[in-house]
């Protein structure tokens, strides 16, 4: 799985961080950043994407199909 983070978008609201704690950290501008990309598994670096407020953080699946934010 892929990680992508858009920092223009990222408000700091850090629930990513909260959920992923080892994934996901804040920098020194309060932005997002990815810590280790396979810190945490799957299913709560899923459940930190979805948390975000702005959609900010974007998963793709290995064959680089978006699995997060679902495209409508
Ligand atoms: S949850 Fe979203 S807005 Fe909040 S810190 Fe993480 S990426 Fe940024």
């Amino acid at each position: 799985m892929r990680i992508e983070i858009d920092r223009e978008a990222c408000i700091s609201v850090a629930t990513c961080v909260a959920v992923a704690p080892h994934t996901f950290e804040l920098d020194d501008e309060g932005i997002a950043i990815i810590k280790d990309a396979s810190g945490d598994d799957a299913k709560t670096i899923l459940q930190a994407a979805q948390s975000c407020p702005v959609n900010a953080i974007r998963l793709y699946d290995d064959s680089g199909k978006q699995i997060h934010p679902p495209k409508k």
